[in-house]
């Protein structure tokens, strides 16, 4: 190519497509390929809004999920689906934790894996369409374009009040081309993150953290096919993005609206907190970093999973616990997520594999390292934020005890209660358990209390520990729905005799 050949400044704004007819040559890995033959077709000359429409197509013919990895939210899902078919941007509007990104990050699992550019491009130009000058002029200028494999795109633009339009957006310098710059220079050419989303997702994260002019900007960027910035730059195409966004609701600390312009052309998704407990749960099994794969793995009992679960999610619903009205603030996914990580962490210092109780720390202190740097407290609320943690997970662990008390059934009661005052260390009249591993040989052979203890582990196990834990809770909710028969006492159980009726 002659040097200047073109005229650089009509190429900016020139439209470019390529058709099989106009006979580019076309480079991959050193040989030339054809890129309109069937093992290329789908990787070049479609738009993310294609990619996503063709796969939820698929998906919906197979009556399957597009968004496996999102736990519940039906409803959102369904929202979401329309959408993006219908090529609209999407707004998630929620507190902080309850899955705005990988909600994003789900809608990028609908495109390939990987798509066909032109090497070198810093925006991933699609071989048959390119945007980038420098791009368009390659093709012009008719030169054999090498091409490379792009992973599929997903790229986060944090909101910041400190952005500025070069990091945003960046763009061409018209003046640098004038002057005679390489069309390849780093400085022509500087794309901030929202163009480097090109051909992908686009997850604007905080948008309404996004200064007010920049906003603006975006806007254009969307919706025109030029932005100039004030720092001299344009951008003269428009990108080939779908833009998802998140927001926390207009009344949260540190967040200025998104204005209006912006707003008006994306919908809006609530994402709330998961609608059950047993979501909770299984977003924190996903979620969680050593519980479920440690080797060998921790065991989380049912009973210990709703009870971390309950801890967070009773912070969030005033109407069953007076301590979330305590909470600004309450504890997100996050909160479970971590205090899962936590307890799996020390049963696995102490060198354990199911969690008992006593795991939790003697003060609690792995439920207030998961939870008291999580919520934010009402004004004048005279407890600390551990204190306030602390508080919950007693709840959690009433709500739990109660929910095992009716695993009980009622006929066998006063056989229990005789086989553990039968079994306990003698005491004056009274009888002492307690917890550790030697006990758990005796407490199998009680034939009314190890049923419950199987039944609560969803069957005979030959587990020790995992039967030393069930055996626990058990012991511990008759503690707290019959005091009159059980009490705890540190790490034992007293066990009083059933009168006669
Ligand atoms: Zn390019």
């Amino acid at each position: 190519m002659v040097k200047k050949a073109l005229d650089d400044d009509a190429i900016v704004y020139q439209e470019v497509r390529v058709s099989r007819r106009d006979g580019i040559k076309y480079i991959l890995d050193g040989n030339e390929v054809d890129i309109w033959a069937p093992e290329f077709r789908n990787y070049h000359s479609k738009t993310p809004v294609d990619y996503i429409r063709d796969a939820i197509l698929d998906i919906e013919k197979k009556n399957g999920d597009p968004f496996p990895d999102i736990v519940g939210k039906e409803k959102e899902k369904e929202l979401v689906k329309t959408a993006l078919f219908s090529g609209s941007p999407i707004l998630f509007r929620g507190e902080r934790g309850y899955g705005k990104t990988t909600f994003s990050k789900a809608i990028a699992k609908l495109l390939p894996e990987k798509i066909l550019a032109i090497k070198g491009c810093k925006i991933h130009d699609d071989p048959t369409a390119p945007i980038c000058f420098s791009c368009k002029s390659k093709i012009l200028s008719d030169e054999t374009i090498e091409l490379t494999w792009v992973p599929r795109i997903w790229v986060r633009i944090p909101g910041d009040p400190m952005l500025t339009t070069r990091q945003l957006i960046g763009g061409i310098s018209i003046q640098k081309i004038r002057e005679g710059y390489d069309l390849d220079h780093p400085e022509v050419f500087m794309p901030g993150r929202a163009l480097k989303a090109n051909r992908g997702i686009g997850y604007f994260d905080e948008l309404g953290a996004v200064p007010t002019a920049l906003q603006t900007l975006l806007h254009e960027l969307f919706e025109e096919r030029q932005v100039s910035t004030s720092e001299g730059e344009i951008v003269p195409f428009r990108i080939n993005t779908i833009e998802v966004a998140s927001t926390n609701p207009a009344n949260y600390r540190g967040t200025s609206p998104i204005k209006e312009p912006l707003l008006d052309r994306m919908e809006v998704i609530e994402i709330g907190p998961p609608a059950t407990i047993e979501e909770e749960i299984e977003i924190a099994r996903r979620n969680c970093f050593i519980g479920c794969k440690e080797q060998p793995p921790v065991i989380l009992p049912d009973w210990h999973m709703r009870l971390m679960a309950y801890t967070v999610t009773l912070g969030r619903n005033p109407k069953e616990s007076d301590t979330a009205k305590k909470l600004q603030v309450p504890p997100s996914c996050r909160a479970t997520i971590k205090l899962f990580d936590h307890l799996a962490s020390r049963v696995i210092l102490s060198g354990g594999r199911v969690p008992l109780l006593k795991n939790y720390g003697d003060d609690l202190e792995v439920v207030v390292l998961a939870l008291a740097g999580r919520i934010e407290l009402e004004y004048g609320v005279k407890e600390s934020k551990a204190e306030v943690s602390k508080m919950l997970f007693k709840e959690g662990l009433l709500k739990v005890a109660k929910e095992v008390y009716q695993r009980i059934p009622e006929d066998s009661f006063n056989d229990i209660i005789s086989e553990l005052m039968n079994v306990g260390v003698a005491k004056g009249g009274v009888s002492s358990i307690v917890i550790n591993p030697s006990v758990v040989k005796d407490l199998r052979d009680l034939k009314h209390f190890s049923s419950v203890v199987y039944d609560l582990c969803g069957g005979y196990t030959e587990d020790d520990d995992l039967f030393l834990s069930s055996a626990e809770i058990l012991l511990y909710s008759l503690s707290m729905c019959v005091p009159r028969y059980v009490v705890k006492s540190r790490n034992e159980f007293i066990i009083k005799k059933v009168e006669d009726k």
